[in-house]
């Protein structure tokens, strides 16, 4: 691949980051403590075009390349994980399974609203009783003349509370995975009831809430795709969102990186700027090597998108790798911040907090590892 980027990217590079360390970057802190972003900030990131990096622009959005949105993903992670999750929920996961598998009209519906930021969409796969394993999910749909009439409940689900539609994945027939099939369902529809969840480790900027379905009836034409298609339909989605994942952890790594250099670069301690030590530059010198490399396998998989090749291994690798050293990049960070590390006047330690669900949603760090090793042995260990 080539690594040069080109001036448009580093023009969108550099004023996103000009945005985020004007608009998120001095509040990021107090948005944490009160479990909410301003809200006001989404349309204006919106307008920035955040929320339509890769919707084509006959559907309201950038119609830019992978890479570009890996670079906005990973400028969002360095701000925020909490406002890169609400852009990413609504936009990469939403918004392109709209665009991936919806109708011409269901695109009319809903991508230029989610690519301005003036709608959200949120994904509802998981249940109270199924994470890791979503094709025994129980959420269900019937038929009811030409309606769908959907009863179950889903748990933790970014945007919940906020978003203005969701994709519901329900069962519509037999047990597993051929058995589920996709919904678009807006949120104001009678019997859709949600929940916010507080009281989260970190990412406590963004909504996440439960999701309840209490006889929602929606029309034929909110189907995603066909009847059956829908498991199919989330996994291919969840490959595109690992590398969302991946790209923002880069930017906590990343973010680590220039938190600790700029902070031990100037304390003192014995005399002499802490920076100077050799075990706080091996500390450095690990963050360093794992936001290069971090960058580098998501921008491997950025490229398979952008070929039109399979991507599902090169997105775990992506995942895997990216979530597991944006946890430790923020723990050496703390490390080296000492007590001021422990404290919210520094990034650091919500650095810390925000990682820590990387290596959980979207597919934990053991699910990447048995679907990567199952690539390599062709063995699956699921069944
Ligand atoms: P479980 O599946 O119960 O796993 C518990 C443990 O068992 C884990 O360590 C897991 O790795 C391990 N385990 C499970 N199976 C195996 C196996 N076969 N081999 C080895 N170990 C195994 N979901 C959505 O649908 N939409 C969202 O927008 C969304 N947002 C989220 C936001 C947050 C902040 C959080 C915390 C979660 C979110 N999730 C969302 C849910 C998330 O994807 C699930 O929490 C995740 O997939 C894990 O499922 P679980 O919590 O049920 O854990």
């Amino acid at each position: 691949m080539d690594f040069q980027l080109s001036d448009e990217q580093i023009a969108f590079q550099r004023t996103a980051r000009d945005f985020l360390d004007k608009e998120v970057v001095p509040f990021r802190a107090e948005w944490d403590r009160r479990e909410s972003v301003d809200t006001e900030l989404i349309p204006k990131l919106g307008e920035l075009g955040f929320f339509g990096l890769t919707i084509p622009e006959e559907y309201g959005g950038l119609g830019g390349d992978y890479i570009t949105y890996c670079l906005g993903m990973e400028e969002l992670g360095r701000a925020d994980s909490s406002v890169r999750g609400i852009v990413s929920v609504s936009m990469g996961l939403f918004g392109k399974i709209v665009l991936s598998h919806g109708t011409e009209e269901q695109k009319q519906r809903w991508l230029p609203g989610i690519a301005s930021g003036t709608l959200l969409g949120c994904f509802g796969l998981t249940e109270p009783d199924n994470g890791s394993d979503p094709s025994r999910l129980t959420t269900r749909a019937v038929r009811d003349g030409t309606d769908w009439v959907i009863t179950g409940t889903k748990i933790f689900i970014t945007n919940g509370s906020w978003a203005d539609v969701c994709v519901v994945f329900a069962r519509t027939g037999g047990g597993g995975a051929k058995g589920v099939s996709a919904f678009l369902v807006p949120t104001d529809t009678p019997g859709f009831e949600r929940t916010e969840i507080h009281g989260k480790l970190g990412l406590r900027g963004q909504a996440t809430a439960e999701l309840s379905f209490d006889a929602v009836r929606v029309p034929a034409d909110a189907m995603l795709g066909d009847e059956g298609q829908g498991f199919a339909i989330a996994m291919t989605s969840l490959d595109k969102g690992r590398v969302s994942v991946g790209a923002g952890c880069t930017g906590i790594i990343a973010g680590c990186l220039d938190a600790v250099v700029d902070y031990t670069t100037q304390r003192q301690q014995f005399g002499k700027p802490i920076a100077s030590f050799q075990m706080i530059q091996d500390m450095i010198a690990e963050i360093s090597v794992d936001a290069d490399c971090a960058r580098l396998l998501t921008w491997r998989a950025a490229d398979l998108v952008e070929r039109g090749e399979p991507i599902a291994l090169a997105a775990s690798k992506a995942k895997l790798f990216a979530s597991e050293k944006a946890v430790k990049a923020a723990n050496l960070a703390l490390q080296a911040f000492g007590g001021y590390g422990y404290v919210d006047e520094y990034p650091v330690q919500k650095y810390m907090r925000d990682a820590r669900v990387m290596t959980l949603y979207e597919g934990t760090s053991q699910i990447q590892k048995l679907l990567i090793g199952r690539a390599e042995t062709g063995v699956s260990a699921f069944v």
